[in-house]
């Protein structure tokens, strides 16, 4: 029986793991799950799969949850947690959304053989300190963001030197074809046209700025220059990613707009007994139409923000991630508008607060968080709120 961990298992992500293991639930023992406030959901994962140990962060729903379940150890953070987990799991899918996902990450990247991150914000903030854990503890990494698993598929049988150029394409949103309105309600923000995913990436995905983060992410992952990547409008998103070589091939790599198809890969490449996701199938007629388009910087402004990245990994990088992160935060709480986000952003990257940050390194956790702490004290502090909501 093969022994799983599942950060974040009450999100997008995290179901969708749990979803394809439950068709195959005899062959694996779910060692922790993790949620920060769903525990209707994380009840019903703990019955139906029969769960070992669940970390909840939310202190309130803790508390709830402690009193439901006395057979199942229920932690309230993830103190100490590569202390409780006894011997090495042998997958971990880390699906925390935002910059909380890091310190989870690195704890449990010494205790499993292979871990598959979603959890974007942390390879872009802490990507030095993973690759160091992953070296010492010799664990395997899958990136699962789909266009990272794509370029990652091709990549890993090739020499860096060998690549010119990698495209990133990005659907355009739900705005594409739509007017931005600074009324712009959040049901609207958050609707995507191709994908069902979690709150704060679908409102990343509407101002673009998601696709900057998968440039950084991207980045640091492959450990390519800056300047080979550039993204492409690809409205239907199952491009999504085209890799250019030196030899003169362009490979394009498609899949459906299915997560799973990532996800199940991670779980089960290298195994024999490997199961695939039988998802929409692409229509081949429809790569004759591909669509490619070139960005409208008009419409979607944070694109320029790629000029702002630095080409070492530094500490802006936080920054940048935590100033967003911010920006959301107040969006969903309905504080700000949509247009807010974008305009704010522009704004405070160029704060004499941060232009610093451009050249420090990540040392440790510890000085990421406290710097996530401090540039979110300072987004709410400096945001420019607009008058019309
Ligand atoms: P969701 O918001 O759907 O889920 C996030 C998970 O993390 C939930 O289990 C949530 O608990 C938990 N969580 C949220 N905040 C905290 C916190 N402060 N401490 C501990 N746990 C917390 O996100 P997604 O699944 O959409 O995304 C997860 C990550 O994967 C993100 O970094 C995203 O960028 C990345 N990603 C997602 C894709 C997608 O298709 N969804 C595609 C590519 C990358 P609760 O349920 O209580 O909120
Ligand atoms: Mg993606």
């Amino acid at each position: 029986m093969k022994k799983i961990i599942i950060l974040g298992s009450t999100g997008s992500i995290g179901s969708q793991t749990l979803e394809i293991l439950k068709k195959d639930k005899k062959n694996f023992k779910f060692v922790l799950l993790s949620t920060d406030r769903n525990i209707d959901l994380l009840s019903k994962q703990i019955k139906t799969f029969d769960v070992k140990n669940v970390v909840v962060t939310n202190q309130k729903k803790y508390k709830i949850l402690k009193k439901k379940f006395k057979s199942v150890n229920i932690l309230p953070n993830f103190r100490n947690i590569d202390k409780k987990i006894k011997s090495k799991v042998d997958y971990t899918m880390s699906a925390i959304s935002g910059l909380e996902g890091l310190n989870p990450t690195l704890k449990i990247i010494k205790k499993t053989k292979r871990i598959a991150i979603a959890n974007k914000e942390s390879i872009i903030c802490g990507w030095g300190l993973i690759k160091k854990e992953l070296k010492k503890h010799r664990t395997e990494f899958i990136p699962v963001d789909s266009e990272h698993f794509s370029i990652w598929s091709v990549v890993k049988d090739y020499e860096k030197s060998d690549i010119e150029k990698i495209i990133l394409t990005a659907s355009g949103g739900p705005f594409l074809n739509k007017k931005i309105k600074n009324k712009t309600k959040i049901k609207d923000v958050i609707k995507h046209p191709n994908w069902q995913m979690g709150k704060k990436i679908s409102v990343d995905s509407a101002t673009l700025m998601n696709k900057i983060f998968e440039i950084m992410e991207a980045k640091k992952i492959f450990d390519i220059e800056l300047e080979k990547f550039d993204i492409l409008i690809h409205p239907k998103s199952y491009i999504h990613a085209i890799i250019k070589l030196k030899n003169g091939l362009i490979k394009i790599i498609a899949h459906d707009t299915d997560m799973r198809i990532p996800i199940c890969n991670s779980i089960y490449i290298g195994s024999k007994n490997q199961k695939f996701i039988k998802s929409k199938k692409i229509d081949l007629t429809l790569l004759n139409s591909l669509n490619l388009q070139k960005v409208d910087y008009k419409k979607f402004p944070v694109i320029k923000i790629l000029n702002k990245i630095t080409k070492k990994n530094s500490l802006f990088d936080t920054v940048l991630i935590s100033i967003n992160d911010e920006l959301v935060n107040l969006f969903l709480k309905k504080k700000i508008s949509f247009l807010d986000i974008t305009s704010n952003i522009q704004l405070l990257i160029n704060s004499p607060f941060f232009l610093k940050y451009k050249h420090q390194n990540p040392k440790n956790l510890a000085q990421i968080e406290k710097l996530n702490e401090f540039v979110r004290l300072k987004t709410r502090a400096l945001s420019v709120i607009s008058k019309k909501k």
